[in-house]
């Protein structure tokens, strides 16, 4: 079982990274961001809290999270492991997935805050099958049309200016600090690499 926790600041390329190893490893990617986006199309009672939660780049109530993580990490499909991503953000949360698994590996991608905040800036995600572009540096061949399903490609509200230093800010004082705690099981790679050679670190790391 693949156990595998993948870490780094907003805009490290964690979910484009993400998709390219979860088939290679035949492993999910669970984004706790991705699993929040889906409650949130829902409009239920639940879904609209969360929505304006993440819209102004605060974290999600612990409860909440772990209720989720926990209902996402016993389907199934995560029987021979999983690329957490997105989880755990504190030491907080850190205890919960300890209590109910605890990671084998953790990769922290590493790039600077201009960088992140240019990528965020400029990135673009489709609507319906989440896939990730950058306006700049990964295109889409039609303009606003995702290349891999066809849906409507828009900015996240949280990847906007003021969201952002907000998420940001959290990534240094609360998340990493989990550098500390998981040493024994990090790996750092550098971030500005291409999505290509950053996945082939990654894997080299892992087998
Ligand atoms: P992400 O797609 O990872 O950038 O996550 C988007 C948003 O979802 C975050 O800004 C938070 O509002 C929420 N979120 C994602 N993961 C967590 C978590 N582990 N704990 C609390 N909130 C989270």
């Amino acid at each position: 079982m693949k156990k595998i926790f993948l870490m780094g600041p907003q805009g490290a390329g964690k979910g484009t990274v993400a998709a390219v190893i979860k088939d290679k490893l035949k492993i999910p990617h669970i984004s706790m961001g991705d699993i929040f986006r889906e409650t949130v199309k829902s409009n239920s009672p639940l879904g609209n809290k969360l929505k304006e939660i993440m819209e102004k780049g605060e974290l999600v109530p612990i409860e909440i999270t772990a209720q989720m993580l926990k209902e996402r990490l016993n389907q199934e499909d995560c029987k021979n492991g999983y690329l957490l991503d997105g989880y755990p953000r504190n030491l907080e949360q850190a205890e919960i997935l300890d209590n109910i698994h605890s990671v084998d590996k953790v990769l922290v991608i590493e790039v600077d805050k201009k960088i992140s905040l240019e990528r965020l800036t400029n990135r673009r995600q489709c609507r319906k099958c989440g896939a990730i572009f950058n306006i700049k540096t990964m295109p889409t061949k039609k303009d606003k049309v995702c290349d891999a399903c066809g849906g409507e490609l828009y900015q996240r509200e949280d990847d906007k200016e003021e969201a952002i230093v907000k998420r940001l800010e959290i990534y240094d004082i609360e998340t990493t600090p989990l550098i500390e705690r998981y040493k024994s099981k990090v790996v750092k790679i550098n971030g500005t690499l291409p999505v290509d050679k950053v996945a082939e670190v990654i894997l080299n790391s892992i087998n």
